[in-house]
């Protein structure tokens, strides 16, 4: 892993450089680990120690890790480390929503969010830094895209949010920060392996979701590796918005979309599951009673719940927030189908935490190079 110090006066991000080339065994999952012990000749329960010191109990100093024998404590220090992402500020909300902006070592930043329900707490998770996605209501697209996080990066937010909560706050993790997940497979599939195993972080299976815009070959890969949760963000019911909205609708158009979801929730092992899906609720643009009772179609053979998530509005977008009255109609088409629906409490709103807000800060962007900020959409 390379280290590179950050050219700035505002502290955070900043590691020594004299760690190169070593491995950063926070971004290994189980198999990973027992690999890595294998290679030096040592046995896999090493590996079963080091992530219980590691992520269970939250200790990332080899010294203090007491069972592994001082000879293998010094090779260990010496030729791995266990890097994590800096907090550099935490915020919490009127409503106990807690947002930490967390420094990578090259100076990018992230925003992870934890959100405390009666029965639940939910962390939010960034795959990306920034998105290259562009939808047209999302702060995070208006960032531009920066990088893929590693595992390191994916896993160091669970670890630091652990930490910091009371144990067993968290009992879901959704991949719903900044970036696309399955745009970032490679790295994102073992740090959902850390999150559900059992001697990392142990969430069961159904409570860790990757949430994706609709990336179809992903899904289906996804299906094959992952026992983890999938939420689709929606948004539209017809390729016409859906395609102005959700721009990676061009590529996989909804009924790809869809039939991918319908292969993915009938895989065995998300025998019993539900998808989620999300949509954003925009005053006039895709929260009409045609909108909702079309919605209902295009579910009809996939095991379904609906997440309506308010719009939440940010600087230089035109877009409103839908009235509750059309929130409340919309749902009642959905609730009338048979369709779990939940309309979502915007949470830490005093703390640009909601959904769609979060941005970190992402250097040496890219933006797509067609930018559409659709101001005339009509609902169909
Ligand atoms: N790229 C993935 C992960 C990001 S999830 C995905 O698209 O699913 C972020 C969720 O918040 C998505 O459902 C997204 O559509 C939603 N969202 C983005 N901007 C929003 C906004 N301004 N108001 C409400 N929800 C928003």
């Amino acid at each position: 892993m390379k280290f590179v110090p950050v050219l700035e006066h505002d502290s955070g991000g900043v590691t020594t450089t004299d760690q190169e080339n070593r491995v950063n065994l926070l971004g290994l999952d189980r198999k990973a680990l027992e690999l890595w012990f294998q290679g030096i000749g040592e046995k896999s329960y090493r590996a079963h120690q080091v992530l219980k010191w590691v992520h269970a109990r939250g200790v990332v100093d080899f010294d203090a890790m007491t069972d592994l024998g001082k000879s293998l404590r010094s090779r260990l220090k010496e030729e791995t480390c266990l890097d994590l992402p800096l907090v550099v500020q935490t915020q919490v909300s009127r409503d106990g929503t807690t947002k930490w902006l967390m420094a990578l070592e090259d100076g990018n930043r992230i925003e992870t969010v934890f959100i405390p329900e009666a029965n639940r707490g939910t962390l939010c998770v960034s795959s990306q830094v920034g998105c290259a996605l562009n939808c047209a209501f999302c702060a995070t697209a208006r960032q531009g895209f920066s990088r893929n996080l590693n595992t390191a990066e994916i896993i160091g937010q669970v670890w630091q949010a652990h930490r910091s909560l009371e144990q067993g706050n968290i009992t879901n993790v959704v991949l719903m920060g900044m970036g696309e997940p399955l745009l970032n497979f490679a790295a994102v599939i073992p740090a959902l392996e850390l999150m559900m195993d059992d001697l990392a972080y142990g969430l069961a299976k159904r409570r860790v979701t990757v949430s994706t815009a609709g990336l179809v070959p992903a899904i289906d890969r996804l299906a094959q590796v992952s026992d983890a949760s999938l939420a689709v963000s929606l948004h539209a019911t017809t390729d016409a918005l859906r395609n102005e909205l959700v721009p990676i609708n061009r590529k996989y158009p909804l009924d790809q979309l869809l039939d991918a979801c319908h292969r993915f929730i009938h895989c065995d092992r998300q025998r019993g599951r539900k998808i989620t899906w999300e949509y954003v609720m925009i005053d006039g643009v895709n929260d009409s009673v045609a909108d909702a009772r079309r919605l209902v179609k295009l579910l009809s053979h996939i095991p379904s719940k609906v997440n309506l998530i308010p719009f939440n509005s940010f600087e230089g977008v035109d877009f409103k927030r839908s009235p509750q009255e059309s929130i409340n109609r919309f749902q009642a088409v959905l609730q009338a189908a048979g369709y779990l629906t939940t309309v979502r409490r915007t949470r830490g709103d005093d703390i640009d935490a909601a959904c769609g807000q979060l941005v970190g800060r992402v250097k040496a962007k890219s933006f797509p190079r067609h930018r559409t900020i659709p101001l005339k959409l009509v609902a169909g």
